[in-house]
């Protein structure tokens, strides 16, 4: 079998630097509408600036960054095209976050030297295009692919034969994907610190963990994944809004609906319900507080999960101290269905509600992300301010202006003519 892993090189910051050219070739980190930086562009990973470095510290050491709110729209855009893209060379490419796919490629390439030649004609077509880069990974396991991607970034094509070459085996145990820095810390304190020796001690490691790492030690001998049950390994999901100080409670509970928006959307894409909701907040002065709930079955209902998310909120939030960031997080996730609901047969009274907001889900997907949302996001304040940071660096918008566009109307996609 031969798996390919594609990986967008700092891809936020990419986009940015693409859509905005102003940016082109200088540090960037993207995030500044929340707490920590996001994104780097490669000339800020130069400099020195670390990932989800806080923002107020990545000004203060790195005076020359300019800071950049995100845009995950425009990165969604970008996304797509990217998996369009690779779409016509790939079809049965499968996304794996907003900046990475992968895919069983054993059809299209016999040998390891065919996908790197496959992979060189993806590379070149996509950077045309998108002028971003992106580092491809081939193995004979998505686990050795992954990790090959991420071994000659930027614009890197890797190839891992186990077979051949066991020069990955020198890598640190951290350095393997999805092995999670729990399951690394503990083969650390076990003196397991090389891919090698986990390979070399398994079974003797193994009892000490779960089938996950089953998986992962057939994965990183070369060969096709295990079946494991996806999902039993999402236990919860999460999202947070930071936000200009507020002491409105119907701004700051707006806040707090878009991300149980965002979920709900999440939990019905992927036929999940869930069993507890937990709302945090963190006031002006940084004092962060949370609460939980349990729901009274596993359940998906938009407006029994609003209820409860509901008195969370009422409990926390305090309009005196002003509030800068919500959270929100679902667990207890299991797949819906083959399961019953309740005794009470609540399930058949929501089932109305489950079909409208299916719809709505369609419809958001048709037109883009969130054109349909429920009432109480309208109080939210909807501008941010501007998208670059006017104060960092005054040669933002100093670019020539393409034919037809304005101050206020630059052109969305890369503009790939010369560059003034
Ligand atoms: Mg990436």
């Amino acid at each position: 079998m031969l798996y390919i892993h594609i990986d967008a090189d700092a891809f936020f910051a990419s986009v940015e630097q693409c859509l905005h050219r102003e940016l082109r070739g200088k540090p960037i980190v993207t995030g500044r509408d929340g707490s920590i930086g996001v994104a780097l562009s490669y000339e800020a990973k130069a400099l020195g600036v670390q990932r989800a470095l806080p923002i107020h510290l990545v000004r203060k050491q790195f005076p020359t960054v300019q800071m950049v709110v995100s845009d995950y729209y425009m990165y969604k855009v970008y996304s797509d095209r990217m998996i369009r893209i690779i779409q016509e060379h790939i079809p049965q490419i499968s996304r794996k976050s907003i900046d990475e796919c992968s895919a069983n490629i054993s059809d299209l390439c016999k040998t390891i030297e065919e996908a790197e030649s496959l992979s060189s004609e993806i590379q070149n077509e996509l950077e045309q295009k998108l002028l971003c880069t992106f580092s491809f990974g081939i193995s004979t396991s998505p686990l050795l692919a992954k990790m090959a991607s991420g071994m000659n970034k930027p614009h890197g094509i890797t190839s891992i034969d186990p077979a051949k070459d066991r020069e990955y085996y020198k890598k640190t145990i951290s350095a393997v994907p999805g092995l999670g820095w729990k399951i690394s810390h503990k083969l650390f304190e076990m003196r397991i610190m090389t891919i090698g020796s986990f390979i070399e001690f398994y079974p003797g490691v193994q009892k000490h963990f779960s089938i996950v790492t089953d998986d992962i030690h057939h994965q990183l001998l070369g060969g096709t994944p295990l079946r494991i049950d996806q999902h039993n390994l999402q236990k919860s999901m999460n999202k947070s809004r930071s936000f200009k100080v507020s002491e409105n409670y119907s701004e700051v509970f707006g806040q707090l609906v878009v991300n149980f928006e965002h979920l709900m959307r999440k939990l019905r894409a992927e036929d999940f319900t869930c069993k507890s909701i937990h709302v945090g907040i963190k006031n002006a002065d940084g004092h962060h507080q949370g609460e939980s709930l349990l729901l009274p079955m596993h359940t998906r209902d938009t407006a029994l999960i609003m209820e409860h998310m509901q008195i969370l909120f009422s409990d926390l939030f305090d309009g005196k101290r002003g509030c800068r960031y919500v959270s929100l997080t679902f667990s207890g996730l299991r797949p819906n269905g083959g399961v019953q609901e309740d005794f009470f047969s609540e399930h058949e009274v929501h089932q109305g509600s489950e079909e409208l907001f299916e719809a709505v889900d369609d419809i958001n997907q048709k037109f883009g992300e969130a054109i349909v949302t429920l009432a109480s996001t309208l109080s939210r304040p909807k501008r941010l301010g501007s998208h670059i940071d006017p104060k960092k660096n005054p040669i933002t918008l100093r670019h020539k202006l393409l034919p037809y566009e304005t101050e206020n109307r630059r052109v969305k996609y890369p503009y790939l003519g010369k560059v003034d």
